[in-house]
């Protein structure tokens, strides 16, 4: 019987990150993760049933050589066939996009004119988009925007406080990312304490290389860390987060930096790393904390607080709080950072329950506050691939 397999494509300007989805339920069948694209180096590496193999792209080593050698890997094993549509994570979609859409000529001139709101991510994403086409002629592309989820942030949450023609002008706002990570943990998260997510007050971390928070009220999006980029915000694996401006012009003046040297320092070279100067892994950097090194252990402690203070601005954002979320590799993983961040929210009313927060790791989901908290804390790992999976499906009418 043929199957409903959806492929879903996340698009850097040298990566492709793919996998192959079965909608009906959930199984990833095949992914794969194409390197150093566009260059003579590059090559993709396949995983299918926990075996990984490694193929060279060497005479065709641009996006579109990398999804050619994804059909090659789907003809192997008979499933070239099967696959029905292409989802696509698209990084930014301005104003213009509050849910997923189905691609075409429009879509394409849309996205190409949000490519200044997100010079990095968008072309590679538009990169994608052409190379799935062209390998996968015929078949619907979606797009499913990780700003979309935020459109419904109001106005005092999405405006900053700088000239109103900046705004008119350049669509200057906060935009927020990591939405179909939210959109994905919400629901779950409400499931969870058996309530509908229109009923409750959600703040959810997504903690990985990047991280970033939102206050969840009726189910939508009221507030977000990130900003009109994902700098803004907590602090991340090698991105300061909040940093006062005012930095640019005293580094311009004293260090003899340009714009590009400091936004590139405070993208790459900042947050976990910068402040431990060992890593940007947040294991590394707990592993070397607990040994005494003084630059993971700073690291940790700004990471943590910094963390802590963002839920309770966000619970004000959701009017309240009856569910903190963790998720990301991080927040499914280090008990060590949920414990210490619970241990700064007593005040909130939330406990930690120390057994119950070293189970939920490795893909557990679970309850991590004790049963007498006046809000509850949950971690749950997050399925981005699944939820582009389904509206990919929805839209293509599949
Ligand atoms: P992501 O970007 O969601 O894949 O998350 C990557 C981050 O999760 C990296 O900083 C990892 O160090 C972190 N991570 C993964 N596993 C663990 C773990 N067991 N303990 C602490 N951090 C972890």
């Amino acid at each position: 019987m043929s199957k409903n397999l959806i492929l879903v494509l996340n698009c850097g300007s040298s990566s492709l990150k793919g996998a192959v989805l079965d909608n009906d339920n959930g199984e990833v069948l095949l992914s794969c993760l194409g390197e150093k694209l566009t260059t003579p180096d590059a090559y993709i590496t396949f995983k299918k049933d926990g075996q990984k193999h490694r193929v060279e792209l060497a005479d065709r080593h641009d996006h579109t050589g990398a999804v050619g050698a994804l059909l090659d890997e789907l003809k192997k094993y008979g499933l070239d066939a099967d696959v029905k549509a292409v989802g696509h994570r698209v990084v930014h979609g301005g104003e213009k996009y509050s849910a997923s859409v189905l691609i075409n000529d429009e879509v394409i001139a849309q996205l190409e004119a949000c490519i200044p709101l997100a010079p990095l991510h968008n072309p590679a994403n538009l990169t994608g988009i052409r190379a799935a086409q062209a390998i996968f002629a015929g078949l619907p592309n979606v797009a499913v925007f990780d700003t979309a989820f935020h459109q419904t942030m109001p106005e005092h949450a999405y405006t900053y406080a700088v000239p109103r023609a900046l705004y008119k002008k350049y669509a200057f706002r906060r935009y927020g990312f990591h939405g179909t990570s939210f959109r994905f943990v919400a629901p779950e998260a409400a499931r969870i304490i058996g309530k509908d997510v229109k009923d409750c007050r959600l703040v959810i971390a997504h903690l990985g290389n990047g991280a970033s928070i939102t206050a969840v009220k009726n189910g939508e999006s009221q507030d977000t860390s990130m900003g009109f980029t994902p700098l803004e915000g907590l602090v991340m694996g090698t991105r300061s987060g909040d940093i006062d401006p005012a930095v640019f012009g005293f580094l311009a003046e004293n260090a003899n930096m340009t714009i590009t040297q400091i936004t590139d320092m405070l993208n790459k070279k900042s947050g976990l790393l910068g402040l431990s100067g060992l890593s940007n892994d947040c294991r590394t950097i707990e592993e070397e904390s607990g040994k005494g090194h003084p630059g993971a252990k700073l690291a940790l402690d700004v990471f943590i607080y910094r963390l802590a203070k963002y839920i309770g601005s966000m619970a004000v954002a959701a009017g309240g709080l009856d569910v903190l979320v963790f998720t990301g590799g991080i927040g499914e993983n280090s008990d060590i950072i949920r414990e210490r961040v619970l241990g700064y929210l007593g005040f909130l009313g939330l406990k930690a329950d120390h057994e119950a927060n070293l189970k939920a790791r490795f893909g557990n989901a679970g309850v991590i506050t004790t049963a007498d908290s006046a809000a509850v804390a949950v971690v749950i790992p997050t399925n981005e691939e699944l939820m582009i999976a389904h509206d990919t499906a929805r839209l293509s009418g599949l």
